[in-house]
C-alpha cells in the first residue's frame, strides 16, 4: 500500500517463522502458519522448546497486528480512498473472524501443554532488575518470566463457555443499537441541522442565553429517546447477568472483573476509590465551582455554565501551523529528557507523525504501535487549540511506552494493561506542561495549566459516579427503572457538586445515557481514575527529584506488560492503592498547584 504517511520502516528483528513474502491480508496464506503452530506444539519436549514456540507465535501475532494497524492508519489518513477502505474492511471482515478461533485453539493448546509447568518455573533473577545507580540494594525478588502471560491466557481459556457465544452476539447487536441511537441524534439550531457533538462548542460561548438555548436543545433531544436508552440497558443487563451465571459467577460484576483481567484489585478497592474521591476531591471541586461562580458573577452555577471560560477570554492560540506544534513539542521534550526527546525526533524523521487537520482525514487522535517494526505512530487533527497541545503530549507518552519495550521479544509483554498505559500518557501531559511556555506567554501558560488541572480534578467525580453506578446495577440485576434512577441520583448528589439543576430534573436523572462505556464497555472506566492517580504521583515525585522521577518513569515503561500492575506502579515510584491514603496528598497538591495559577 502506498497510502501510508511513512515509507519502509527498519525491521527490528528479522523474521524467523513468518515467511518474508507472505500477504498478511490473505487468509489462505495465513492459515498454514496456525496449522504449523498446532503441529509444532506437541513436539516441544522442553521448556526451552516451548519458549521458542511462544516466540514463533509472538512473531506471527506481531506481523498480523502490524498489518491491521497499517490498514487502519491508511484508512484514517485517507477516508476518501475507496482502496484504503476496501483493504481495511477486507482485514476486519475476512481475516479477523478467522483469527479468533485459531488464536483460541493455540491458547488451549498452551494451557494444556505438558511442559507448561517447566516453562513457568523459568525465573528472571533479581540481579537482572537491579538498578545500576541505586544507592539501596534492589529489594524486588526474583520472579517468574511467564507468570503474567500464563495468568492471562489461562484466564481467557477458563472463562470461555460455548453457550455464551450466541449471547455475546446478541450483546454486540445491542451495543450497535446504542451506537445507532446516539449517532442519529441531531437538533435544529439556528436554521441548521447539527449533531450533538457539533453542539458541544456552543456550551463554550460567552453569551449565556446562547449556551442555555444550546444546552436545552441537547437535553430535550436526549430525553425524547430516554425510554429507548433504558430499554437497551435493561436488555443488556439481562443478557450480561446470564453470561456471568453461565460462566459460574454470581453476578456480572464479578465476571467482568475477571474478564478484564483485574487480578490486582477488587470491587472493594473501587469502593474505597469512590469514598476517597467524595471525601478528598469533592471539596476541591466545590472550591473551583465557587470560584467559577464568582468570576462569572452568577448567583448559582447552572449546567450550561460549566464549559465556558470564566473570564470570557478568547480561546488560547498555542500555534498557527502544525510544523510549529512539532518543533515546540520537540523543545519541551529536549528540556525534559534527552532519551525521550530522541524518540520524538526519530518519529518525526521517519514520518511517524500525521498531525495536521486536512480534508479526507478521519476525526480524532490516536497512537498506534506498529507491532513488528516496534515503532509508534501518532495521528491527530491539530487545528491550533490548547486541546491539541494536550493531545500531542498525551499520545507522545504512549509512543514513549512503545519505544521503551522495543527489546522485549514476547509480543504480549510489549504492551501494558490500560491502567498503566494511561500512566505513561497522562504523566507526559503533567510533565510536559511544566515547559508549556514553549507555546505561550507566562500568563497564557498558567491559564493552559489551570484548564488542564481543573480537567484532572473534575474527571475524578465523574469516574467515581460511572463506576459506582455500574457496580450497583449489576449487583442488583432485578431492579426497576425507578430504582435505577434513584441509585443514579444518589450518586449525583454525592459527586455533582454545587450545580443548580432546578427545572431540569429529568435531564439530571438520565445523564448517564450519554456515557457510552456503560452501554458498550461495561466496567471499563475506573482504569482512567487509577491511571490518573499514577500520573499525579509521577508528577509529585518529579517535584521532589526530577531526574529520579524520569528515570523511574522510563524504567517502568520498559517493563511493558511483563509484570503485574502493582509492580509496574512501584517501578514508576507510585503506590498501587486508591484509598484516601493515596488520594488525600494528591488532592492537596492539586489544590496548591491551582492556587499558584
Ligand atoms: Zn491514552
Amino acid at each position: 500500500m502506498n497510502l501510508l504517511p511513512f515509507g519502509k520502516l527498519p525491521a527490528h528483528r528479522p523474521r524467523t517463522f513468518v515467511p518474508q513474502d507472505i500477504d498478511l491480508g490473505d487468509w489462505p496464506q495465513i492459515a498454514p502458519l496456525f496449522e504449523q503452530l498446532e503441529l509444532l506444539a506437541p513436539k516441544c519436549r522442553s521448556a526451552a522448546e516451548l519458549e521458542r514456540w511462544l516466540l514463533d507465535w509472538s512473531e506471527l501475532n506481531a506481523a498480523l497486528d502490524e498489518e491491521s494497524s497499517r490498514r487502519y492508519i491508511a484508512m484514517t489518513c485517507h477516508t476518501d480512498s475507496p482502496e484504503a477502505e476496501k483493504a481495511y474492511l477486507h482485514f476486519v471482515e475476512q481475516v479477523e473472524p478467522q483469527l479468533k478461533p485459531r488464536q483460541f485453539a493455540l491458547e488451549q493448546i498452551y494451557v494444556a501443554h505438558p511442559r507448561r509447568a517447566e516453562l513457568l518455573a523459568i525465573g528472571t533473577p533479581a540481579s537482572g532488575t537491579a538498578r545500576a545507580n541505586d544507592k539501596e540494594p534492589c529489594r524486588r525478588p526474583a520472579f517468574r518470566r511467564y507468570e503474567v502471560f500464563d495468568r492471562d491466557v489461562k484466564n481467557h481459556v477458563e472463562l470461555f463457555r460455548p453457550e455464551n457465544v450466541p449471547l455475546e452476539t446478541e450483546e454486540a447487536r445491542l451495543c450497535q443499537q446504542y451506537q445507532k441511537l446516539s449517532g442519529a441524534l441531531t437538533v435544529h439550531f439556528r436554521g441548521a441541522e447539527k449533531t450533538l457533538v457539533q453542539m458541544g462548542r456552543y456550551l463554550e460561548e460567552p453569551d449565556r442565553a446562547l449556551r442555555l438555548e444550546a444546552w436545552e436543545l441537547i437535553a430535550r433531544r436526549r430525553l425524547q429517546e430516554a425510554d429507548k436508552f433504558d430499554d437497551v440497558l435493561d436488555r443488556q443487563i439481562r443478557l450480561r447477568t446470564q453470561i456471568a451465571r453461565n460462566a459460574g459467577f454470581e453476578n456480572y460484576r464479578d465476571f467482568a472483573f475477571r474478564r478484564l483481567g483485574r487480578f490486582d484489585y477488587t470491587p472493594d478497592d473501587c469502593a474505597q476509590f469512590h469514598d476517597a474521591v467524595e471525601k478528598e476531591v469533592m471539596p476541591v471541586v466545590r472550591e473551583l465551582q465557587a470560584q467559577r461562580r464568582a468570576q462569572l458573577k452568577l448567583e448559582k452555577l447552572r449546567p450550561w455554565d460549566l464549559s465556558v471560560d470564566p473570564l470570557n477570554r478568547p480561546p488560547l492560540k498555542p500555534f498557527a501551523e502544525v510544523g510549529e506544534m512539532v518543533s515546540r513539542t520537540q523543545k519541551i521534550f529536549d528540556r525534559l529528557d534527552g532519551e525521550l526527546a530522541g524518540g520524538f525526533r526519530q518519529m518525526d524523521d521517519l514520518k511517524l507523525l500525521d498531525l495536521d487537520n486536512r480534508k479526507g482525514k478521519a476525526p480524532g487522535g490516536y497512537q498506534s504501535t506498529l507491532a513488528e517494526s516496534r515503532l509508534p505512530f501518532i495521528f491527530m487533527n491539530a487545528v491550533g487549540l490548547q486541546r491539541d497541545v494536550e493531545t500531542i503530549l498525551h499520545e507522545s507518552g504512549h509512543a514513549f511506552h512503545a519505544f521503551a519495550t522495543r527489546d522485549e521479544d514476547l509480543y504480549a509483554y510489549r504492551s501494558a494493561p490500560i491502567e498503566f498505559c494511561e500512566v505513561a500518557s497522562m504523566s507526559m501531559e503533567l510533565l510536559g506542561n511544566e515547559f508549556i511556555e514553549e507555546f505561550y506567554s507566562a500568563a497564557d501558560a498558567n491559564r493552559a495549566r489551570r484548564v488542564h488541572l481543573e480537567g484532572v480534578v473534575g474527571v475524578f467525580p465523574w469516574i467515581a459516579t460511572v463506576d459506582a453506578f455500574q457496580n450497583w446495577i449489576y449487583t442488583h440485576p432485578d431492579h426497576t427503572r425507578d430504582e435505577r434512577r434513584r441509585a443514579w441520583l444518589e450518586l449525583m448528589n454525592c459527586f455533582g457538586g454545587d450545580v443548580d439543576w432546578s427545572g431540569h430534573e429529568a435531564a439530571r436523572a438520565n445523564l448517564w445515557h450519554r456515557q457510552l462505556h456503560i452501554f458498550l464497555h461495561p466496567f471499563y472506566y475506573i482504569e482512567y481514575g487509577i491511571a490518573q492517580l499514577g500520573a499525579l504521583q509521577v508528577w509529585a515525585n518529579s517535584k521532589r527529584d526530577k531526574a529520579k522521577a524520569l528515570d523511574d518513569y522510563k524504567k517502568s515503561l520498559a517493563l511493558g506488560g511483563s509484570r503485574p500492575l502493582p509492580e509496574l506502579f512501584q517501578a514508576a515510584g507510585c503506590q498501587f492503592e486508591f484509598s484516601a491514603r493515596t488520594i488525600q496528598p494528591l488532592a492537596k497538591m492539586m489544590r496548591e498547584e491551582l492556587e499558584k495559577l
